[in-house]
């Protein structure tokens, strides 16, 4: 399946799943290093996955949104399963306690096992090597921000 066809899809599965996807400019991105993130409620009006772009209404990268798609969306998952530890995660930093940074790096990893699971099932001949390098970069970037080197 071309990407581009599987980010439609993948979109409108998540749409139709009662999550709102807002494209937002890359200039009011809080986190340079985040592509995306999935809040439970945010400001009271449900569920939400947050993309930023180079410009709102243009897809930059349709592979790399669909990895970026799928990984949210593998938050919610975690979340309506309740297996999510808090409603907001605490945000990755040295100074969290053990508890607290083995909570964010399992919830990390279960939103990208979600998040590869959606995909094999949306495309059975995707190709996750993006997904694959893209895990190992965020893995990395949690690993430095938690204080783990
Ligand atoms: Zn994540």
């Amino acid at each position: 399946m071309e990407v581009a066809e599987l980010h439609g899809i993948l979109w409108r599965l998540i749409e139709a799943d009662g999550l709102e996807i807002r494209h937002n400019a890359r200039s009011t991105q809080p986190d340079p290093l985040e592509s995306g993130f999935f809040h439970p409620d945010l400001y009271g009006f449900g569920p939400t996955i947050q993309l930023w772009r180079n410009r709102a209404d243009t897809v930059d990268d349709h592979a790399q949104e669909v990895v970026t798609l799928a990984h949210e969306y593998g938050h919610a998952l975690s979340h309506r399963r309740g297996e999510r530890p808090r409603l907001v995660m605490p945000k990755p930093a040295p100074d969290l306690t053990e508890v607290e940074k083995q909570m964010v790096e399992a919830e990390e990893a279960q939103a990208w096992d979600y998040g590869r699971a959606v995909l094999k099932d949306l495309d059975p001949g995707y190709d996750f090597a993006l997904f694959v390098a893209r895990k190992a970069d965020a893995d990395r970037e949690y690993t430095r921000r938690l204080g783990r080197t």
